[in-house]
């Protein structure tokens, strides 16, 4: 297995399944980089900037875990970082289709740099950052399902504080 992984995302905010598959890359890599990727076409809740500081403060226990952002291509920005592979979860077999899409046009831009899927502990199958962004909203419970720092960040935002 390679050194360096790098694991991709919008993070909006990071989740305990974003970090159940950071935890599992970095068990297995030398060095992980989280790396916020701004995608144009959804309307984020946090700024880059903001969900940078989340990930930091939820992987600070992760001694091989370091936090990026790119808005860049994410194949060019894996070779510039001499990375060996990208690390992407796999919640249902929902996600499945999206990831192969994605994974075979990443595959045409980039040869040298493998994907790997990881399959996410059960108990986070059903979770993502818009269901958490959703509950949150109306001020549901959402301990458990994201870091500490996250909660108090998702409770400021919504004026729950
Ligand atoms: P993107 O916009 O690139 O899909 P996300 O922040 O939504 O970014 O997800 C980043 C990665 O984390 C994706 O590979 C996604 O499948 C994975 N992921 C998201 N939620 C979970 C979860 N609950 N368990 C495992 N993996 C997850």
């Amino acid at each position: 297995m390679g050194k360096l992984a790098i694991c991709p995302g919008s993070f909006d905010p990071i989740t305990n399944g974003h970090l159940d598959i950071i935890q599992r890359g970095a068990n297995v890599f030398e060095e992980v980089i989280v790396t916020v990727f701004n995608n144009q076409s959804k309307s984020p809740l946090f700024s880059v900037e903001e969900r940078i500081e989340l990930l930091e403060e939820s992987t600070k226990h992760i001694p091989n875990v370091t936090v990026d952002s790119s808005s860049r291509l994410l194949m060019d920005y894996a070779r510039e970082k001499k990375a060996h592979a990208v690390i992407r979860g796999l919640r249902a077999v929902s996600d499945f289709e999206y990831e192969m899409q994605i994974t075979s046009m990443n595959r045409k831009l980039n040869e040298d740099i493998e994907t790997l899927f990881m399959m996410t502990n059960n108990q986070y199958s059903f979770l993502s950052s818009s269901m958490v962004k959703e509950i949150a909203k109306y001020d549901g419970n959402i301990t458990g399902l994201v870091p500490e720092p996250v909660e108090k960040a998702l409770k400021a935002k919504f004026n729950y504080l």
